[in-house]
């Protein structure tokens, strides 16, 4: 399958993981291939996987797993980067994002910051999908789709939910059937500066008269 040019290797740039097993975070360099914790040593995993038959591992990487047209995986909960899904998905997953294309099957509910159908994709995801982003070639259904960032229908794709987005775009030629909620944008992160010195109060108004504290307590 031919990915869009939008999908460069995940080993292509420099990113912070969090570690499967204590949650600390680590810096993953450019084309690392194995990666330690920092904090508990353990490893975390980064390489790519292929699903192409049934399939009931546990798989946790950071890196790409690929449900092939005729895999199926039905294993414990699923993490990966990117979440390819051409067959069949039917336990829960987490990934950073989640790809679907021709003949996905998706029957669990799951975690995706970016969602991506392809065209010819024709899937119908279950509950609510709560993303950053979602990309949208091919025929999706789902109950609701929240997005903090863009929703876009593409030429050709096809949408059918309720959605709220800080951004919507539906292209001349895509279709859309459901309602449209759109939100303010996340506001940045703001670092929390001290205030100048010359507006913190001076010690002796934090001290107060002797005269008013008789008269409160009379
Ligand atoms: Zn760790």
């Amino acid at each position: 399958m031919n990915l869009p040019e939008s999908f460069p290797p995940l080993s292509s740039s420099a990113r912070d993981v969090c570690c499967f097993s204590c949650g600390a975070d680590n810096h993953v360099p450019v084309d690392a291939v194995t990666l330690h914790c920092t904090r508990c040593s353990k490893p975390i995993d980064l390489s790519d996987y292929s699903i192409d038959g049934m399939s009931n591992r546990k798989i946790q990487t950071y890196g790409e797993v690929t449900i092939g047209i005729r895999g199926k995986y039905a294993g414990s909960k699923l993490k990966a980067g990117r979440l390819i899904v051409l067959g069949a998905l039917e336990a829960q997953f987490e990934c950073d994002e989640l790809v679907v294309g021709k003949f996905a099957l998706v029957t669990s509910e799951g975690t995706a910051r970016a969602l991506y159908v392809l065209t010819g994709g024709k899937v119908k995801l279950p509950g609510t999908f709560r993303l950053a982003e979602a990309h949208i070639y091919g025929e999706l259904e789902v109950e609701a789709l929240k997005a903090e960032g863009i929703l876009a229908v593409y030429k050709g794709g096809s949408l059918v939910s309720d959605i709220e987005a800080s951004s919507v775009k539906v292209e001349r030629g895509a279709y859309f059937e459901g309602n449209i909620v759109v939100i303010p944008p996340p506001k940045p992160e703001i670092p929390v500066e001290a205030p100048p010195a010359a507006e913190l109060p001076a010690d002796e108004e934090k001290i107060v008269p002797a005269e008013e504290t008789l008269s409160g307590q009379a």
